[in-house]
């Protein structure tokens, strides 16, 4: 093609359609686009090519062996599929202690589980971090694309000025055109790789979350995910004018289960006593552990009275069965809880509603105890 060629003469349009640029509605009239010798390129493989010149650059940086451990290991911190490693490396960065093959390849991935909080910390900074970069990505975007409009709108004002100027002109803007090109292959696939970690941990934090939230021995929601139920139902129940109960219970003489049948027994003890008082929870009630052989329930919908009908017959289920310790087939005798129940919207302030549940139990247990107690207003 020269630059006398007839179809670049007074015709922007076409001009900016050789070069790439341009709605592309007609049938071009210039002619074909030269084509890129490679094949266009993929954005994952270009994320997954950036991902090990990553790894490499991290085995290098801390003069680590290539070893298939230290690689699996490596991929697994910087992409945080394992999240015990990435609080394992930080903790161990944090304190500038080294980062050596032996420790990668056995202590590093022995590292003592960590903790629910930490691995949430850990994820939200990664996350922080990743869609920091994200955003700089997309305003590099922006900026370079504005770049170069300003840029295109400078030459394309000069086009028109006599086939000299013009030559100059499309070789001109053919330099940024390639320049954009190639700087908009770079950000996407700068975009693609922010994209796909931000998946994968995206994934591993509602994994943390749901773990954070439970209960490791009984299964059930621990105390932090009660306090969001609480907020939340809290809510619920004033926005719709609902009744709102909590109750607090608590195993009677657990003590005693401990210390006759050690520890371990104990355990599958509270487990039970957790399986059995689950039974009442449904999308308006909510079990949880409260902390040690407690239990916080949260009834939405049902009066104070309806509640305590509904955690009295769990009090009396648990009552009537009889728990053995399977390890020695010693009858651990009768298990039983107390509870202490209150109307959440009785109280001026929802705190002062837990605290009167909390005392009723504490009623409960004074008036011997494998019985429910209702709150009094007094109470709180
Ligand atoms: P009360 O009827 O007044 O509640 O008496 P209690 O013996 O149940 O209450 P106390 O507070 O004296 O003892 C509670 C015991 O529960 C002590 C503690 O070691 C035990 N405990 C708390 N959490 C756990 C647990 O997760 N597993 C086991 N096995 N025991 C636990
Ligand atoms: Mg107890
Ligand atoms: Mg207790």
């Amino acid at each position: 093609m020269s630059a006398h060629d007839s179809s670049l003469h007074g015709d922007r349009p076409a001009i900016l359609r050789w070069l790439g640029f341009g709605r592309n509605t007609e049938a071009p009239e210039a002619p074909p686009a030269p084509r890129p010798a490679a094949m266009p390129p993929d954005p994952a493989r270009a994320a997954r090519l950036a991902l090990m010149t990553d790894i490499t650059a991290f085995l290098d940086a801390h003069e680590i062996e290539v070893t298939a451990l230290t690689l699996a290991a490596v991929h697994d911190y910087l992409t945080a599929s394992d999240i015990g490693l990435v609080c394992a490396i930080d903790r161990r960065l944090g304190a500038n202690l080294p980062i050596t093959t032996e420790w990668l390849e056995t202590a590093g991935r022995e590292e003592e589980r960590v903790d629910d909080r930490e691995a949430l910390a850990a994820l939200m900074v990664r996350l922080e971090s990743n869609l920091d970069e994200f955003g700089k990505t997309t305003n590099a975007a922006r900026s370079a694309a504005n770049e170069y409009s300003s840029a295109l709108e400078a030459h394309v004002g000069g086009l028109g000025q006599g086939a000299h100027g013009t030559a100059s002109m499309i070789s001109e803007l053919a330099s940024l055109a390639r320049a954009m090109l190639t700087r908009t292959r770079d950000l996407e696939r700068e975009m693609t790789r922010s994209e796909l970690q931000t998946r994968t941990l995206r994934r591993n934090l509602d994994q943390a979350r749901r773990t954070a939230d439970k209960d490791h021995l009984t299964g059930l929601p621990n105390r932090r995910a009660f306090e969001a139920m609480f907020e939340a139902e809290l809510a619920v129940a004033a926005a719709e004018h609902e009744h709102l109960c909590v109750a607090f219970c608590d195993i009677d003489d657990f003590k005693r289960i401990n210390d006759t049948h050690g520890h371990e027994a104990g355990d599958r003890v509270l487990r039970a006593v957790a399986q059995n008082l689950a039974r009442i929870s449904n999308d308006k009630c909510h079990v949880a552990r409260h902390g040690g052989e407690e239990f916080v329930i949260l009834f939405r919908g049902v009066s104070l009275n309806e509640a305590w009908d509904m955690l009295d017959e769990a009090r009396i289920q648990q009552a009537e069965r009889r728990l053995v310790n399977r390890a020695n087939d010693m009858p651990f005798g009768k298990v039983t809880f107390s509870g202490g129940v209150a109307d959440v919207f009785a109280y001026d302030d929802p705190r002062a509603a837990l605290r009167a549940a909390d005392q009723a139990l504490y009623r409960a247990k004074e008036e011997g105890r494998n019985r429910i107690v209702l709150a009094t207003r007094s109470e709180g």
